[in-house]
């Protein structure tokens, strides 16, 4: 199963994200994860990423399909795969779709975590991220609504997306997430 997580900044899309792969028992791929581990290193690619994570941009498209490219042909992604945070713009969307269409390889659902924005602001001020300091968060909120929001519209036209409330505890979010990718459960007689 290929399934896409979008959520704005603070909507839990990792937690959630790390129960759901246990779930399926398959691959999780955080674009943003990936990036991090980058940033770390010593080298011209890290220190251009550390440039946007570090001010809350979004990285080039181009470096972002390239890493979830080389991901896809890694044999423990043929069966499926939990995409975290991508795609983020419509071309990134658009290239996905290529990928998928190039491999033969469909993409099932694509899952929306909705969460309103005061209650990001208050998660985000508690989760103390190095790039989740105000200005950081504004600016990541701003790329969210600008670029990521049209990228909901893509996959709801297709007939893709499940919009799921983001607001309550984290086992509560995770059960309206595992209804929608398992079906509703029979209620034990
Ligand atoms: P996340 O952990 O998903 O919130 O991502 C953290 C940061 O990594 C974002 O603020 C972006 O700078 C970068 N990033 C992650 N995924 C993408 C993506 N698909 N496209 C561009 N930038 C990304």
């Amino acid at each position: 199963m290929r399934i896409v997580l979008i959520g704005p900044p603070g909507a839990g899309k990792g937690t959630q994200a790390h129960r759901l792969k246990e779930h399926l028992k398959i691959p999780h791929l955080s674009t943003g994860d990936v990036l991090r581990a980058t940033c770390k290193e010593e080298t011209p690619l890290g220190r251009q990423a550390s440039g946007y994570l570090d001010s809350g941009q979004l990285v080039p498209d181009d470096v972002v399909l390239a890493m979830v490219g080389e991901r896809l042909d890694q044999s423990d992604c043929l069966a499926g795969c939990l995409f975290d945070g991508f795609p983020r713009t419509i071309a990134q969307a658009e290239a996905f779709d290529r990928m998928l269409a190039e491999r033969t390889i469909p993409l099932d659902l694509v899952l929306e975590i909705s969460v309103p924005e005061e209650f990001l602001l208050d998660r985000l001020a508690q989760r103390g991220r190095a790039d989740d300091d105000r200005d950081t968060v504004r600016e990541r909120l701003r790329h969210y609504h600008a670029l990521t929001e049209p990228v909901l519209d893509y996959y709801r036209e297709r007939g893709l997306l499940r919009l799921i409330d983001g607001v309550g505890t984290p086992d509560e979010v995770y059960a309206r997430i595992k209804e929608a990718v398992d079906g509703p459960q029979q209620t034990p007689h």
